[in-house]
């Protein structure tokens, strides 16, 4: 008899994937609440899209912080679809300028919408930019910040967050926009010293924005980078 899950039997290795997803978000969740962010487990990326869209009023102007999460859980289309005006940069085709007036226009949306590139167990946010809007939005101005991040964006402390965002987010996203870094050519960082380095800002949300009010949702899932 192999391994594999036999007929009418749960895969062993598929629950004890899950379990380690949720007790990890579940301390996630713990640590965060007692640094002042609200926060909330949800097992699966639907129960994570109605929860966002529980916390999004009627009328609401979105802004999107740049976030392949947001696109996999299709929340521009489902906003959109529910008439919301949203301030999106990632629109293909947009001018240089427009990109621009987008960004400075998210820093007072109703509801920010955002990932973070990691968390950690004891309940802090970790982010790298380039320019600064999405940490600076997540920081103070809109009405409200929501942060959607898929369980896989959790590690043990300030160390390994980043160190996955070295090793992962940022090749990747380097590679995804082109811009000619080393990472996106070797798939590791080098901490280079380009004109085009994509890594200039590091944030850590220690506890909440004394200001801002700010829902931290982890979903149970491999969401983004
Ligand atoms: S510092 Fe440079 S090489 Fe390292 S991840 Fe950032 S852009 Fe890539």
């Amino acid at each position: 008899m192999t391994l594999a899950a036999t007929k009418g039997q749960a895969d062993p290795f598929a629950e004890a994937r899950r379990h380690r997803l949720q007790a990890r978000s579940e301390a996630a969740v713990r640590n965060l609440v007692r640094n002042g962010f609200s926060a909330r487990f949800l097992s699966t990326r639907e129960e994570g899209v109605s929860a966002v869209l529980d916390l999004i009023p009627a009328g609401a102007r979105v802004g999107f912080g740049g976030s392949l999460t947001l696109r996999e859980l299709n929340l521009p289309t489902i906003l959109q679809e529910r008439g919301h005006e949203l301030l999106n940069h990632w629109i293909v085709g947009i001018s240089p300028e427009e990109s621009l007036r987008i960004r400075r226009e998210q820093l007072s949306v109703d509801v920010f919408l955002t990932s973070t590139n990691a968390i950690t167990l004891e309940g802090e946010l970790v982010n790298v930019d380039g320019i600064g809007n999405r940490v600076g939005a997540m920081m103070f101005g809109p009405g409200k910040v929501v942060v959607v991040a898929g369980a896989n964006k959790i590690v043990q402390d300030v160390a390994a967050a980043r160190e996955r965002i070295r090793e992962l987010a940022a090749p990747v996203n380097a590679r995804r926009l082109g811009v000619p870094t080393p990472c996106a050519e070797l798939g590791y960082c080098v901490d280079c010293d380009r004109p085009e380095r994509i890594c200039r800002i590091v944030t850590i949300l220690e506890r909440r924005p004394a200001l801002t009010t700010m829902e931290v949702l982890i979903v149970g899932e491999e969401l983004g980078l």
